[in-house]
């Protein structure tokens, strides 16, 4: 009985920590996010929104070397390429949530405009007077039993990187999972790993997605 008890504490305090740490999760499947297209009503030309230039810049990256850091810089570069296309601007400002609505989930009462501007703006709640970049401080560790790929916390800009899963990304899925975690750095963060609509992990979707495009549409031109 009593070893019962130990055990049912053991789980309420790991359930605990979940709250502290916003991780992402491995999941079986990606979610593909759903856009309004130029001929349905809710559409918004993206030539109607303003943006300047976001640049990605490495400021910390602990434990990366050889080829983890060249992966890491790939993926940075497809990153900066991705978020200052139109279609990222289209996708995000006509993100359809799963539910047919112009909205994202835990979207903190933002409009995806609102959101977009934010995102384009590049400044992390901790570190808000370097507008125009996105800010990495990163940290790379090993832990081959989780499932966990990445997760930060709101106390720091510091993410850490779960390498068992960095090992065998593809460049277009760590660049998926920089601008999740990136996301929770601005400010967005969503209730659980199901909550594909979420501003993190839909955004996330967008960026490996057009990430992955981006990469083979590159091998056939070399
Ligand atoms: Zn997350």
């Amino acid at each position: 009985m009593k070893k019962w008890i130990f055990s049912v504490a053991l789980i309420f305090s790991l359930d605990l920590q979940d709250i502290k740490f916003q991780k992402m999760i491995a999941h079986g499947h990606h979610a593909t996010p759903g856009l309004f297209k130029p001929y349905e009503n809710q559409y918004l030309r993206p030539e109607t929104i303003h943006s300047s230039y976001l640049a990605v810049k490495g400021m910390k990256m602990e434990k990366f070397s050889g080829e983890n850091l060249e992966k890491l810089n790939v993926a940075f570069s497809l990153v900066e390429k991705v978020v200052n296309t139109v279609e990222f601007k289209d996708r995000i400002i006509n993100f359809k949530n799963t539910a047919g609505k112009r909205e994202f989930a835990s979207n903190k009462g933002l409009t995806n405009e609102e959101i977009y501007q934010i995102f384009m703006d590049g400044r992390e709640i901790l570190q808000n007077n370097t507008p125009g970049e996105m800010n990495f401080y990163l940290k790379l560790y090993y832990n081959p039993f989780s499932r966990v790929i990445g997760y930060t916390n709101p106390d720091t800009n510091l993410i850490h990187i779960n390498w068992r899963f960095f090992k065998n990304y593809h460049p277009s899925d760590v660049a998926a999972n920089l601008a999740h975690e990136w996301v929770h750095k601005i400010g967005f963060d969503h209730i659980s790993a199901k909550e594909h609509d979420s501003v993190p992990y839909a955004i996330g979707y967008i960026v490996g997605d057009m990430a992955k495009k981006l990469l083979k549409s590159q091998q056939l031109i070399h």
